[in-house]
């Protein structure tokens, strides 16, 4: 699976819409200190289920909602598009095929009333995000997104913590998200 666009739209400091297209090979992104390079990693941790407010920096989860300046008022809504190319896997049953091999995951929140997700434009659990990326070995908490610190964070993780990661990139975490769930049944 690839990442081959980015779309925010009242994310944190993205308040107008932005596409990015992410092309095959390293993609890097620059600018001066403030102007939204960590924002935008948090927007694809976000759009793939991102739960913890702190780990977004925020303390509760409408703070990544645009919240306003000087001369902007702030925004009601905010919603960020990850568009994939799936290279070919399959899909889960409940996706509906997309675009040729594209995958389009949609996750919007509106100020006070919570979050809701669409995948390739049907209305989608948050767990049923949380499996697609985990079978796909990527995440909201995947060892593939690494943010600020996190280096240090893994070097002094405890050995389960450890353990996660090594599960993640093995592209086993998706078994859990379904054991947890059979077990609740
Ligand atoms: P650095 O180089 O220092 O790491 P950066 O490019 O990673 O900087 P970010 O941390 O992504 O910058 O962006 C921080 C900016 O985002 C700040 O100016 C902050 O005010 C703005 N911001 C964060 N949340 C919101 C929000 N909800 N509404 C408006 N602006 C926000
Ligand atoms: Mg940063």
């Amino acid at each position: 699976m690839r990442i081959s666009r980015l779309r925010l739209t009242g994310f944190k400091s993205f308040v107008e819409p932005t596409e990015l297209r992410i092309e095959p090979g390293l993609t890097g992104v620059v600018g001066p200190n403030g102007c939204g390079k960590s924002n935008l990693l948090e927007a694809i941790r976000w759009v793939m289920g991102e739960s913890s407010p702190k780990s977004m920096r925020s303390g509760g989860m409408d703070d990544v909602i645009f919240a306003g300046t000087e001369t902007r008022p702030s925004r009601d809504f905010a919603e960020v598009a990850l568009v994939c190319d799936t290279e070919g896997a399959p899909l889960p049953g409940l996706v509906a095929a997309g675009d040729g091999d594209a995958l389009e995951v949609v996750r919007r929140i509106e100020r006070g009333a919570g979050s809701a997700y669409r995948a390739n434009g049907q209305d989608v659990r948050a767990r049923d995000v949380a499996l697609i990326f985990a079978d796909a070995a990527t995440g909201a908490h995947s060892p593939a997104l690494v943010s600020q610190g996190k280096v240090a964070g893994i070097i002094s993780a405890k050995p389960q913590e450890r353990r996660q990661l090594l599960e993640e990139a093995a592209g086993i975490a998706g078994l859990h998200v379904r054991r947890k769930d059979a077990e609740q049944k």
